[in-house]
């Protein structure tokens, strides 16, 4: 196997101090509906097949451990400051799970070689990087997570707690269900009208690529710090998984850590 060779924030790769990666499909282990690098667990796939997926994924950029949280589409935040706060939750690379799961949507690290990973399968992961107090964070931002402004809450987050300055984090936008397949039948139930002028005007299809943008900007994120890949995964079930497309389906991820 070639391994995989992820997909990268061209404004990201300017920076020596850190590693990342928006990992396709292409090159697991997984078979059937799972076929490629599936790393979510709770997909039905094989549990021992999903981990050497997630080891392939980490080892391809350099990293052996990362942190994998039990997404719930809710707003909490694991802030992640020293070993103590990783202990028992990171994943060593070596094929054993972590005893401890963190029920989080987003994470956030100053730890160097921790990779943060987000699961999707339409959802939008937005990596984070604050190149001057070198900080890295992760947020997993479905449309539930737009509604909640998971992502502002995260910005929030890395000011408070990590003393960041939104004017100088870059964020990435990773592949995910695109204004072409973003359709919500029951958006006034629910989606707040607040979001209602990211809407087709005469379709119920939503842009959650600006949604998150507008929402980084609302807290200080420069619009030229903004990378969106623009990759709908419902129109490229080649590279992405789907779990509009295919009910049955894995999980790919972003990664991002600062380098050892
Ligand atoms: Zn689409």
């Amino acid at each position: 196997m070639a391994g995989p060779d992820p997909l990268t924030f061209d404004h990201l790769n300017v920076f020596p101090g850190l590693v990342h990666g928006v990992f396709s499909r292409a090159e697991g282990y997984s078979k059937g509906p799972f076929l490629g690098l599936n790393v979510g667990l709770s997909t039905g796939d094989d549990p021992d097949i999903v981990n050497r997926n997630r080891n392939l994924m980490l080892s391809s950029i350099g990293l052996n451990r990362g942190l994998f949280l039990n997404q719930v589409h809710g707003t909490d935040i694991a802030v992640i400051k020293s070993e103590k706060d990783a202990a028992g939750a990171v994943w060593n690379g070596q094929g054993t799970a972590p005893s401890i799961i963190v029920k989080a949507d987003a994470a956030v690290t100053n730890l160097k070689g921790l990779g943060l990973a987000i699961q999707v399968a339409d959802c939008q992961a937005v990596v984070l990087y604050d190149p001057q107090k070198e900080v890295v964070a992760n947020v997993h931002s479905g449309w539930r997570g737009s509604v909640a402004d998971i992502l502002g809450r995260c910005i929030n987050t890395m000011v408070t707690q990590f003393g960041c300055t939104p004017a100088s984090i870059r964020a990435g936008i990773s592949p995910s269900l695109g204004p072409c397949c973003a359709q919500f039948i029951n958006y006034k139930r629910e989606i707040p009208e607040t979001l209602w002028q990211y809407k087709e005007k005469d379709r119920p299809y939503f842009d959650f690529w600006q949604i998150s943008r507008d929402q980084l900007g609302a807290q200080g994120v420069l619009d030229e710090h903004i990378e969106t890949m623009g990759l709908c995964t419902r129109c490229r079930t080649d590279l992405f998984y789907s779990f509009r497309e295919n009910k049955a389906t894995g999980r790919f991820a972003a990664v991002i850590a600062l380098k050892n």
